[in-house]
């Protein structure tokens, strides 16, 4: 025990953008966290954290109380799962095994069941707040599984958010992020065709974006991104390919619903698009360029396109 901190064993598998710095406040809280991710400089930056490095996911989780997973998509969940040296066979009965990518619920769904045949405890907890909220600790959390296992996660989802939500059975997680990222998706394109429109009739965009910031219009999407996008810099963030994988679980899931969604349709279109024109590794806000392209092309030549 540290103060009031119970001390566990993480095996943390994923370090990226969202990843790294996840790790680090689990450490910093006082657990003991052994991370493994495909790129070694990740690895090192949790050791220089103050956590400790594994060489395979068998070696981060073969100890552990508790695995955390936080990889791009469904087939990397699925390999670190079930694969050689995987999660499933590598830990004791009774770990606690939280997936906190943004994957599709019916994927959440099989792993939570494969789990329990091995006599483990899941839960899928996406997250939101992008890499900012990952820093700051700040993400909204939205977690499926059963309650007493949410209760046993609380205290390490404190760790790193402050929204942290049991919405629902195994899967409901995702189903809740999925709707975040229409929601995200749709405002992102609004603001985009927003500021075009201001843009074009000649108004001082600065001044639109704050009073439209404090009506009805303002949203956490204008307050990130409104200025950022004026400014042309799409340099990510929240890359374009991931969303297109979860434009994707939202169209492929409404599908399974038989429910007609007809902006997810047209907004993912329009996020598929930019990335068919070699956007995938730009922000999220780059609809903005889709956007310019469909009007004739950017109209000033000095947009920044990041590191595409
Ligand atoms: P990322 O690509 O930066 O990081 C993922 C990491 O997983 C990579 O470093 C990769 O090496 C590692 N990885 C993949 N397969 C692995 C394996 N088999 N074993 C070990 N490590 C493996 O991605 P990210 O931006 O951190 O996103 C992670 C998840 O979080 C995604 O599902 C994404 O949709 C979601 N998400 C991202 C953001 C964001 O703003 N970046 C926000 C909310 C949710």
């Amino acid at each position: 025990m540290t103060g009031a901190v119970t001390v566990k064993k993480i095996g943390f598998i994923g370090l990226g953008i969202m990843g790294g710095p996840m790790a680090a406040h689990l450490v910093a809280a006082g657990h003991e966290v052994t991370g493994f991710n495909l790129e070694r400089a990740a690895v090192d930056r949790l050791i220089a954290a103050g956590g400790k490095g594994a060489e395979s996911v068998h070696e981060a989780v073969r100890d552990a109380d508790v695995v955390i997973t936080m990889v791009p998509a469904d087939p990397h969940v699925e390999k670190v799962m079930y694969g050689d040296g995987g999660v499933l066979g590598s830990v004791k009965p009774g770990t606690l095994v939280i997936d906190m990518s943004s994957i599709k619920p019916s994927t959440s769904i099989a792993v939570a069941q494969a789990g329990a045949e091995h006599k483990l405890r899941v839960l899928d907890a996406p997250v939101s707040g992008g890499e900012a909220g990952a820093i700051e600790a700040v993400l909204s959390i939205m977690v499926g599984g059963e309650a007493a296992d949410f209760a046993a996660a609380l205290p390490l989802f404190e760790a790193l958010g402050k929204t942290i939500v049991h919405v629902g059975p195994h899967g409901a997680g995702q189903t809740v992020k999925a709707a975040n990222q229409l929601i995200v998706a749709g405002n992102i394109q609004l603001v985009a065709e927003a500021l075009l429109f201001l843009e074009r009739a000649g108004v001082d965009t600065e001044a639109g974006l704050t009073v439209l910031a404090g009506g009805l219009a303002g949203s956490t999407v204008m307050d990130r991104k409104g200025r950022v996008m004026r400014d042309r810099d799409f340099k990510p963030g929240f890359r374009i390919d991931l969303h297109h994988k979860d434009m994707g679980i939202v169209t492929e899931s409404a599908r399974e619903f038989d429910l007609v969604l007809p902006l997810a349709g047209l907004t993912a279109q329009l996020v598929a698009s930019l990335r068919a024109q070699g956007g995938g590794g730009l922000d999220h806000s780059g609809l903005l360029l889709g956007l310019e392209r469909l009007n004739g092309g950017p109209q000033d030549s000095s947009s920044k396109q990041g590191d595409n």
